[in-house]
């Protein structure tokens, strides 16, 4: 950040006074521009026993399989921020129930929160953002061709609590390695 958003000065980086940390902080207008994780949020949707993907339509990881997810916008809930990207990404009205996954990945600043997801009608059609909409039964899921870590994640997560017969809330660390890949 050079130029502050609030009132266009050029900011500087510093240690504001009480705090602990170097921010980007304006001496005209006194504005300290906080830089903090954002959070993604989706939902694996299944129906009559099959889970719901999209084949990404746009980068990263363009031609890979995703569950519908996105970032959080303001003024959402989480929920309504995963019914939305379902809607979006998929033409799918998903009823959005419990959180299955919450995963942390410190060093790109994102929190993953990934909700089951029931269909109120059986009805899909891909969004700009999906090259394809597809259900998949737990043997015909892509496990090479996934997008990201977190989606084999919660993907897994699923698929083992329902054998199970009772779903649970994962919570975990992604930590990347320090080499730095185009991987999440
Ligand atoms: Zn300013």
């Amino acid at each position: 950040m050079n130029y502050c958003s609030n009132c266009g000065s050029k900011v500087s980086r510093e240690i504001p006074e009480g705090d602990n940390r170097h921010r980007f902080v304006c001496a005209n207008c006194d504005e300290i521009h906080y830089h903090n994780p954002n959070i993604v949020v989706g939902c694996v949707t299944s129906w009559e026993g099959r889970v719901l993907l999209c084949r990404r339509a746009i980068e990263p990881r363009v031609g890979f399989w995703t569950m519908p997810s996105g970032y959080l916008e303001i003024g959402e809930s989480t929920e309504q921020g995963a019914a939305r990207e379902s809607a979006e990404e998929a033409g799918i009205d998903v009823q959005i129930g419990n959180l299955l996954s919450l995963v942390s990945i410190p060093q790109i600043g994102q929190i993953h929160m990934i909700y089951l997801g029931q269909l109120n009608t059986p009805e899909f059609l891909a969004g700009e953002e999906s090259l394809e909409v597809k259900f998949f039964s737990e043997n015909e899921i892509p496990w090479d061709d996934l997008a990201f870590p977190t989606v084999r994640l919660a993907l897994e997560h699923f698929f083992a609590d329902r054998s199970r017969g009772e779903f649970t809330l994962h919570s975990e660390v992604i930590r990347r390695p320090e080499t730095g890949s185009n991987k999440q």
